[in-house]
């Protein structure tokens, strides 16, 4: 139908947007209708439509006026026929090429581009604002954690030194790690603040002997402040990083540097860690963090969902804590989905969307396997099976890869331990960051996130 229009208005706009913008939201939408100045343009999914409305609908409208439609109102509606021809290798290449994840080695505080005098302001390394004492919910089960954190923040390196803060996956121990961080920041600005992941800080070390730079590295670490050592289980059976570990542990603990450290368990139980390294994680104060009860549940999703401008029912957040007991991670990942979803459709959250949803989410991976999943994220950026499930750290094999953990979460609901089971590895936490980099790669990116959206769609097709 009326496509002649339709590709008049789509070459035009290929030379007003860059190659990647049209390829991405434009390349596959048709002309569905027209009646005079309405039109209906269909759109392979909810990504490009909402990409459309609200960026691109002037340009469209205008585009179209050029080309004689009158004070054009156009609908973009999801359409099964548009975008169902696969990408090109280029387009998933340019994914991969024009939008970079940050990584241990492209980070602009990176080591290897760091010269001794520049250390100094490359300070405040990989601290997320958006972990704060405010936004963090006090209940049984962290409160402990909390006043320790927070004694810490206001007064650093006198007590609790170190302070060594355990507990599972997804229960806010990095939330609050880095809420002490953020605050001695606020107080102090000059203070030299790093907080470091264990899987960055082994990056870091292996790079700087690569490239010669380990004094570098030794300083950098050692001049901190206060220094923050995320899931340090990661140390286990990497001798040579412990023993680093080691020395910048005892240097800054010397000169009465605050230093903290976060684990998945207690120091007794992280299997080939060395005694010495052991017996120093205890040596200040130790913490286990508990998945916070169901009252404490119940505030952190109110909390969470005022934040996003929501208020909710407190039966839709008692319906919420009560069936995601896991760990605050997945209940907040419950939460936006329910608020997405009634974005979307203009809905306040209720109880029955609210159940729907949860109970859509468990009956919807029945279909769909875990080898399916990793097959056709690795069909979709073009690469082998056997490179995704391979060790390779190639950026173009380690972002789909960390792409495939990801749905591998979010439609299988599967565990992290299982999910690096599943891609042949075996630390749970790659898993973690894998599907940490691309929740926030997807709220970024837009070229990622329709990406992972071409790939569900594929895989409910
Ligand atoms: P961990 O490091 O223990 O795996 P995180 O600190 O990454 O867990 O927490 C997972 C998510 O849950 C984060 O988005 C964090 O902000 C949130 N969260 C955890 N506990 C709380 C809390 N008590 N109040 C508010 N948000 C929380
Ligand atoms: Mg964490």
């Amino acid at each position: 139908m009326q496509n002649g229009l339709w590709q008049a208005v789509l070459g035009e706009i290929e030379l007003s947007v860059s190659r990647g913008n049209f390829i991405t939201w434009f390349k596959n939408t048709t002309l569905l209708k027209q009646d005079d100045n309405a039109l209906v343009v269909g759109v392979p999914n909810v990504f490009i439509k909402q990409q459309l409305e609200r960026k691109y609908n002037q340009l469209i409208c205008e585009t179209l006026e050029k080309n004689g439609v009158k004070t054009p109102v156009v609908e973009y509606k999801i359409h099964a026929l548009a975008g169902k021809q696969k990408p090109s290798n280029e387009e998933a290449q340019s994914l991969l090429k024009t939008q970079p994840i940050p990584t241990a080695s492209n980070r602009p505080t990176d080591l290897k581009s760091a010269t001794t005098s520049k250390l100094a302001h490359s300070y405040r390394q990989g601290l997320n604002e958006r972990y704060t004492f405010e936004n963090f919910i006090v209940g049984s089960g962290n409160e402990l954690a909390h006043a320790a954190c927070q004694a810490i923040a206001q007064n650093p390196g006198s007590r609790y030194n170190p302070l060594f803060l355990y507990g599972g996956v997804g229960i806010g121990k990095t939330h609050l790690i880095q809420a002490v961080g953020n605050t001695v920041l606020v107080q102090k600005p000059e203070a030299r603040v790093v907080y470091v992941s264990t899987e960055q800080f082994v990056q870091e070390f292996v790079d700087a002997l690569r490239f010669k730079k380990n004094t570098d590295f030794a300083d950098y670490y050692r001049g901190a402040d206060v220094l923050i050592v995320d899931d340090v289980q990661f140390l286990a059976g990497k001798e040579k990083i412990q023993e680093e570990f080691f020395h910048t542990f005892n240097a800054l603990h010397q000169a009465n540097k605050q230093i903290i450290i976060s684990s998945d368990k207690p120091p007794k139980e992280i299997p080939t860690l060395e005694e010495r390294l052991r017996s120093r994680f205890v040596w200040g104060m130790s913490i286990d963090m508990q998945n916070p009860d169901f009252e404490t549940r119940c505030a952190i999703v109110q909390a969470k969902a005022h934040n996003h401008g929501v208020e909710i029912d407190h039966e839709v957040a008692e319906y919420l804590a009560n069936n995601v007991q896991t760990n605050i991670r997945e209940l907040e990942g419950a939460l936006n989905q329910l608020l997405a979803f009634c974005e979307m459709r203009d809905l306040t959250p209720n109880l029955t969307t609210t159940m729907n949803i949860l109970g859509v989410n468990a009956s919807r991976p029945k279909h769909i396997s875990a080898k399916q999943i990793i097959e056709r994220t690795a069909k979709y950026f073009h690469i082998d099976m056997e490179d995704i499930m391979s060790p390779k750290r190639d950026k173009d094999i380690v972002v789909p890869r960390q792409v495939a953990m990801y749905i591998l979460r979010s439609e299988l609901h599967l565990s992290f331990p299982k999910i690096a089971r599943e891609l042949g590895r075996k630390d749970h936490t790659t898993a973690i960051h894998s599907v940490e980099k691309i929740e926030k790669g997807i709220r970024e990116d837009d070229t990622l996130r329709s990406a992972v959206a071409e790939i569900k769609e594929r895989l409910h097709a």
